[in-house]
């Protein structure tokens, strides 16, 4: 049975590519019937918080990526928080050295960059150089006497390492290329190149789905899986696929500082959950080539992490809302209406709350639904209806209230105030026949009005605001906007 993980660590602001990875791992997991578990990787006090820990779950949650084992979900193999793990990867690593696939290594930090400076100006690879690899119990014993601190350091076998990834194929990384590496701190902290594939050994995770910018370390975890079995920890190493690259502006790699990748932002501006993973389930993975809209039902039944293309993803900001807005509208209408209710509330709304009214709302929902990229465009879209007065939008009064604008509207008052309100076909000949009179096609003549009624001019149909908002109400506001 698959067993795949979601591990990140709780550093910052959940980012977008994060996510893909997340979706990623949840699809493969449903698709095969399997478990997904959720793991976080918080060994490093200095970067880890409890408040990116939280927000990590609730950002789950929120896009209803649901896993099998993890915090608040228990399971065989708990506790799932590294901090909470110590004790395993002292003993494991104890282990290693025992057996001699670990040695404590003492080159200081200056001495290290030394020798790395000259390999470099030599031309030769500058990993570690094996300097403690063969230390004899004299020589530790000296510089315990000295003083010195020691890492502790992974051997790596002399051989290439070869694996196949799901995604890219067969690769091969050559020894010069990967040298012995650090499992523990001086201080006796694990870093993440132990704890990441001892946890993913003893939960028994059988595929390891994760981004490309961690395809370096999968050699040494390979190594390290191989005498993790040798030790019977491991059974197997698991399979390995590297999820392409997520590019953002400029061709650049998506990083987390970009305010694009910002899981948040997607979630402040209204973006549907089902939306936005439709749109990252895009990068790198397509259901069909003609279908770029798709359920997650539809993402779980087809999705084979064989099928992600190796190629580096382009984020595009349009595509993803364009996404969104299908989803919007394909919602049905009382979803939709439940959907956008934390916009129409403080502190989004600008209105005072007891002007709202859930029913004028749900009249004009059906002709919002159709326009809106993300829900939180509803706000602008429905506030001439529960401000006292319309906003005042400057650009808006420029461009609409020209010369000739006040004439326009004074004959379109009268001719509204004559109209039958209970056709929104009526309201709108009242207005054609108020542009004619001064030479106006209907366009040029309802701008006017629009700006006066909700002191901008885009939004919603006019002639249905106007009846929403009631004869009485829009008169008023024409004649302040002529006063
Ligand atoms: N904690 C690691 C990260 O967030 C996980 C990497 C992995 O999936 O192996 O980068």
């Amino acid at each position: 049975p698959v067993r795949v993980r979601f591990c990140p660590s709780p550093t910052g602001n959940p980012h977008v590519g994060l996510i893909r990875t997340a979706l990623f791992n949840w699809a493969y997991a449903r698709h095969t019937g399997g478990t997904l578990v959720f793991r976080i990787e918080d060994t490093d006090a200095a970067r880890d918080s409890e408040e990116s820990y939280e927000q990590l779950l609730d950002s789950l949650r929120w896009l209803g990526l649901d896993w099998d084992e993890g915090p608040g979900a228990g399971g065989p193999h708990a506790p799932y928080r590294q901090s909470q793990r110590m004790e395993i990867y002292a003993d494991i690593a104890h282990r290693l050295l025992e057996s001699g696939h670990a040695y404590p290594c003492y080159c200081t930090a200056q001495e290290l960059e030394e020798r790395r400076e000259r390999a470099r100006e030599e031309g030769r690879p500058s990993g570690y150089d094996g300097t403690c690899r063969d230390l004899t119990p004299e020589q530790i014993a000296a510089y315990e006497a000295e003083g010195r601190s020691h890492v502790v350091r992974f051997r790596m076998p002399d051989e290439p390492i070869t694996f196949t990834d799901m995604v890219r194929g067969e690769v091969t990384f050559q020894p010069e290329n990967v040298t012995d590496y650090g499992i523990l701190r001086a201080t006796g902290a694990p870093l993440y190149t132990l704890v990441n594939p001892v946890d993913d050994a003893l939960m028994e995770i059988t595929h390891v789905l994760r981004g490309e910018d961690l395809l370096s370390s999968t050699p040494r975890q390979i190594a390290l899986y191989r005498a993790l079995i040798e030790l019977g920890v491991a059974k197997e190493v698991p399979e390995f696929a590297h999820l392409p690259y997520v590019m953002g502006e400029g061709n650049k790699k998506l990083s987390k500082r970009d305010p694009q990748s910002s899981l948040n932002l997607y979630r402040e501006r209204g973006f549907l959950p089902e939306g936005l993973l439709n749109y990252l389930a895009l990068l790198g993975w397509s259901l069909a080539e003609d279908r770029d809209i798709f359920s997650l039902d539809e993402m779980v039944a087809a999705f084979d992490v064989h099928d992600v293309n190796a190629n580096p993803a382009r984020f595009d900001l349009k595509k993803c809302e364009a996404i969104n807005a299908t989803h919007l509208r394909e919602l049905p209408a009382k979803d939709f209406t439940a959907a956008c209710a934390p916009w129409l509330r403080a502190p989004y709304a600008p209105w005072p709350e007891e002007n709202f009214s859930q029913a004028a709302f749900e009249e004009l929902a059906p002709l919002a639904q159709t326009r809106l990229t993300v829900l939180s465009d509803i706000t602008a879209n429905v506030d001439f209806l529960f401000l006292d007065e319309p906003v005042e939008d400057e650009k808006s009064w420029q461009k609409a209230m020209k010369e000739g604008a006040d004439a326009l509207l004074r004959t379109a008052r009268a001719r509204l105030e004559a109209a039958d309100w209970t056709s929104a076909d009526a309201l709108k000949e009242a207005v054609l026949a108020a542009g004619e009179e001064h030479g106006l096609k209907l366009g040029k003549a309802q701008a006017p009005v629009r700006v006066a009624v909700t002191g901008r001019t885009v939004g919603l149909p006019l002639f249905e605001s106007l009846q929403v908002l009631g004869k009485e109400r829009t008169l008023a506001r024409v004649d302040a906007a002529l006063a």
